[in-house]
């Protein structure tokens, strides 16, 4: 889905790291996992990533660096994390929550010093999180109180990624103000605010999973900065990042789907080569089911978060929409899938040596999806209030998406951060895929579009109930004491919408792909409809997807929606 241009840049790190799982590879798993048990950066990795230019990928074309799309800046993340994802986590995630901050609410002169700062090679963290408050990031209590023309900074910022390192940091800080929707800026603290007698390091926090990422923290006691550290207008930090972290909240889950891939293709690797009962374990029809459904929801997960990306810049003003629904859906599907595979590597999924090993570290790295940068349910109370007027609006239409929100190789416009709006416009073009799309299989006599319009129908009448059920919910359905009835629509919310975009994904690209692309619809569309397991699908559709996944390992192909080829030497 992504342009030649970033196919390329990912077939560059695809040779720069090689095959992951050649033991002689010193940038391979068996270096990943020794630096991973001893809590390390992965300095071999970050290297290569400095030599590819990696921070450019994070700034915008017009500022020097080679940022246009979101969905390649995806593409490009994904070759990394299908590696590593803590050196995604640990080197590009901060950067790039730090970044999309100052391209949306920077001035000239701030984007240009980020720009610079980036294209230097240096790091930006990004400090929203105190540890009395969580999720609840407008309860922060760190305060720059104007004086003059300076800020006096005081408070403390916990678990923060890189902030060890970082040349600059943008911090969330009350700034006082009497409404509470503007009680808070973004700052943009350059190199010299980040050192003194008045600023101090906090200790490095461990984890399970993501281990080489340096979680620390900084404190600043009556610490004065220049009063043009303000990113924007005084109190307008929550809008600001409500509308910048649309762009993360859709990124850095999205990839996060590599994970899958690689904890897929390990198991694909494991099972051919293990004899049980005298015959290929590979060819357990119970394990072949299970297989072929995480393949399923693998390419469901990338197509939503790919589609949600680029939807960004065809309809920004339902980013508020999509990124909720990104960072509450793709946890799932992808935690899902994780533990399927872990059942079907038995033991070998725990173990902490032999070929396997890698699986181990993935399941832990791949948690903190659902934990970090919003909860799912935090996530639930930004989506809830949006339904009715979804429900009234947008739902009911067949208001047709434009093409290229789902066609692969499709153009895009530029991403236009100043479009981006707080709240949804009450439209959902992805969620509306469902309904377009069914109308276009309408005279569709061939074999595929039967197959597809069964499932569908029985989702689009979901489709009708939701709508009603959104009619009716009232405000003690939003805000925190929402009852669990209201998170039992935002679940079935998202599944509707995934359903659309797998539909509208195969209808859009159907003739290209090819028949294994049908076969997944099926099955994707089947499952989000009535749970049927992939053993019980219609005709030959397992067949293809499992001989469709097994020629992607052998032939070191993306699991993916793009089928890229993967480890180039
Ligand atoms: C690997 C890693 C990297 C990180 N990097 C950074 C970074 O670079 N910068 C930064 O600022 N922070 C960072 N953080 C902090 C991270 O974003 C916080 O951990 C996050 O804000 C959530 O904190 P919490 O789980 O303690 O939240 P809490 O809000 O205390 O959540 C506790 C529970 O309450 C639930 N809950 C929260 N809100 C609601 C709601 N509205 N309705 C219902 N239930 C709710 C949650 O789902 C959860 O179950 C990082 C954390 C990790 C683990």
């Amino acid at each position: 889905m992504v342009t030649a241009s970033a196919l390329d840049r990912v077939a560059v790190l695809e040779r720069k790291f090689g095959d992951p799982f050649d033991s002689a590879n010193p940038l391979g798993f068996q270096e990943i996992l020794a630096v991973d048990e001893r809590g390390e950066r992965f300095a071999p990795g970050e290297r290569a990533l400095d030599e590819f230019g990696m921070n450019a990928e994070l700034v915008p074309y017009e500022l020097g660096g080679r940022f246009t799309r979101l969905d390649d800046l995806i593409a490009v993340g994904r070759a990394v994390s299908r590696r590593d994802p803590g050196l995604n986590a640990g080197y590009l995630t901060p950067s790039l929550l730090a970044s999309v901050c100052v391209w949306l609410a920077g001035d000239d002169d701030q984007r240009r010093y980020v720009a610079e700062t980036l294209l230097a090679g240096h790091r930006l963290a990004c400090a929203y999180h105190e540890l009395e408050h969580g999720n609840e990031f407008t309860a922060a209590e760190f305060t720059a109180r104007p004086a003059g023309d300076r800020l006096i900074l005081d408070g403390r910022k916990e678990v923060i990624a890189d902030v060890d390192r970082a040349e600059a940091l943008v911090l969330f800080a009350a700034t006082g103000g009497t409404q509470p929707a503007q009680a808070h800026s973004q700052l943009l603290l350059r190199g010299p605010d980040l050192t003194g007698a008045r600023v101090r390091s906090l200790p490095r926090f461990g984890t399970v999973g993501l281990r080489g990422v340096h979680l620390g923290g900084i404190a600043f006691h009556a610490a004065p900065v220049d009063e043009d550290r303000v990113l924007g207008r005084l109190g307008r930090g929550t809008e600001n990042t409500m509308k910048a972290f649309q762009l993360t909240r859709i990124a850095l889950p999205a990839m996060m789907t590599t994970v899958v891939d690689t904890a897929l293709r390990c198991t694909v690797r494991h099972l051919l080569g293990r004899t049980l009962y005298g015959k290929a374990a590979i060819d357990l029809p119970h394990l072949k089911s299970k297989l072929v459904d995480v393949f399923v929801t693998l390419v469901a997960a990338d197509a939503f978060s790919t589609s949600a990306a680029r939807s960004l810049h065809v309809y920004p003003g339902e980013g508020a929409l999509h990124a909720a629904t990104v960072k509450y859906q793709l946890p799932t599907l992808l935690l899902d899938a994780m533990n399927q595979l872990a059942m079907i590597l038995g033991a070998h999924s725990y173990l902490r040596a032999g070929p396997t090993a890698i699986f181990q570290k993935l399941m832990r790295d791949i948690r903190a999806i659902g934990v970090v940068h919003i909860s799912r349910a935090a996530c639930r109370m930004t989506l809830l209030p949006q339904f009715p007027l979804l429900a009234r609006r947008s739902w009911g239409t067949e208001d047709a998406a434009d093409e290229n929100l789902f066609a692969v190789g499709a153009d895009l416009p530029p991403l236009e951060f100043a479009k981006l709006r707080v709240t949804g416009n009450g439209r959902d073009h992805l969620f509306g895929g469902l309904s377009t799309g069914l109308a276009a299989l309408t005279g569709d006599t061939t074999p595929d579009g039967r197959l597809i319009r069964t499932p569908a129908e029985s989702l689009a009448t979901e489709g009708r109930e939701l709508r009603a059920a959104a009619t009716a919910l009232s405000t003690s359905d939003f805000g925190v004491d929402a009852p669990p009835s209201a998170a039992r629509i935002v679940d079935r919310y998202a599944r509707l919408s995934l359903a659309g975009v797998c539909l509208e994904t195969w209808r859009h690209n159907r003739e290209r792909s090819g028949d294994w692309l049908s076969a997944w619809a099926v099955a994707a569309l089947t499952k989000l409809a009535g749970g049927r397991s992939p053993g019980q699908l219609p005709g030959k559709v397992e067949d293809r997807l499992f001989t469709e996944l097994l020629d992607r390992c052998a032939g070191n192909i993306d699991l993916g929606l793009s089928g890229h080829p993967v480890f180039e030497a």
